[in-house]
């Protein structure tokens, strides 16, 4: 199968950026609301509707839930480019939903979707809730999860900027994890199922993103949503969807997330699991943070007269503003900045800094400055 051209063929080309809000899917639910597969399951804390999609009538049973942190819109995209093939009719389409029932949440946490928030409008990381279910989303997800019953669920998020695949240099574009369901991390059937499914994809997306993957930390932290249920002995698989270069509205990594979701269902279908693949696992190199947007090397500082040569780091701040989502870089870091890279970096060879306060950089401004009152930097990039 030609995974590129199958992405370019059913991209939802009316998803795209990062500010994916009820606005722009319930056009799309409803469209594919033929026969009553989108219900209304619950309400948010300031009562959005959250909806789910349920399609196809195979065996295996997986729950697959997007924007479950309101600010991690990349797997919304991909989840309705899968859905444009799901209705295509096509051979693919056909065998997938004879094989599968589909249960989809693709926006649990809409007010955080609205705010460009991570948590929802309680202020409550829903990740963090799983066993005190103190949220209505929280409690959503758990009753779908009961009456559902699924054999594998999907936890689909976003990662920052910051994760690179260790210290590879390579900023990780997607990540997984097979939570652990135990505080000893053991690996049991059915934590051992989620992680042959992520060395199967893995093997396959390394050639479209060659040292790109990344294991996250598996931590036990049973008021985790990805550990509890893993605890409940349904094999679930963490999606983090990453930083591929350049690519800050994530239209890129979109696809591989669209590729990392169709190898998945065709490693089920291929019953591919059965296999141990921990070896082939534990070999993907952990997350780690390494990276900063933009690094400045070798700039001259004046403190007062007293003159150093350094590094300094901005990063973007994703800031709603008129429903907007923009990417405003801040200084965050002075220092050698050893083990870290820029996504984009600057050699200023010894030039000096200077900004409108002065001749040297502050935490938490913003990245205006110029060096050797010539080459200018607005938002953190160079002028040309
Ligand atoms: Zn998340």
């Amino acid at each position: 199968m030609n995974l590129e051209q199958l992405f370019s063929q059913y991209k939802e080309s009316s998803l795209l950026g990062r500010y994916i809000t009820l606005d722009s899917i319930e056009p799309l639910l409803n469209k594919w609301n033929t026969n009553n597969q989108v219900k209304i399951i619950g309400k948010s804390v300031l009562n959005n509707p959250i909806y789910r999609y349920q399609i196809g009538n195979g065996s295996t049973k997986i729950l697959l839930w997007s924007q479950m942190h309101g600010n991690e819109s990349t797997t919304t995209k991909a989840l309705f480019d899968l859905f444009n093939v799901l209705n295509s009719d096509s051979v693919l389409a056909r065998e997938l939903l004879s094989t599968f029932t589909f249960c989809f949440i693709p926006m649990l946490n809409p007010d955080g979707a609205k705010l460009y928030t991570r948590e929802n409008a309680n202020k409550v990381d829903l990740n963090r809730d799983s066993q005190n279910l103190s949220q209505p989303e929280s409690n959503v997800l758990r009753e779908v999860f009961d009456n559902f019953k699924p054999d594998y669920c999907y936890n689909l998020h976003d990662q920052r900027t910051i994760f690179g695949v260790g210290n590879t240099g390579k900023p990780a574009t997607l990540s997984f994890l097979a939570p652990a369901y135990n505080e000893a991390r053991e690996i049991n059937q059915s934590r051992l199922k989620a992680i042959n499914l992520i060395a199967g994809i893995n093997t396959v997306l390394q050639q479209y993103i060659p040292g790109q993957v990344g294991r996250f930390d598996d931590s036990f932290n049973i008021n985790c949503i990805g550990d509890t249920f893993q605890s409940l002995g349904v094999p679930t698989v963490l999606f983090e969807a990453g930083h591929f270069p350049n690519d800050y509205l994530r239209e890129e990594t979109r696809k591989y997330v669209f590729m990392a979701l169709i190898l998945s269902l065709q490693i089920i279908t291929d019953n591919d699991i059965v296999v141990s693949k921990i070896d082939d696992y534990m070999i993907i190199i952990q997350n780690k943070v390494v990276f900063y947007d933009f690094i400045y090397k070798n700039i001259k500082l004046n403190y007062d007269g007293i003159e150093i040569i350094t590094n300094f780091a901005a990063q973007y701040k994703e800031e709603l503003i008129d429903d907007k989502v923009c990417f405003n870089a801040y200084i965050v870091e002075i220092g050698d900045l050893e083990n870290y890279s820029g996504h984009v970096e600057y050699n200023g060879n010894e030039a000096l800094y200077h900004d409108a306060y002065g001749d040297f950089p502050k935490l938490n401004q913003k990245a205006d400055f110029n060096l050797d009152y010539k080459v200018c930097f607005v938002n953190g990039s160079m002028l040309n």
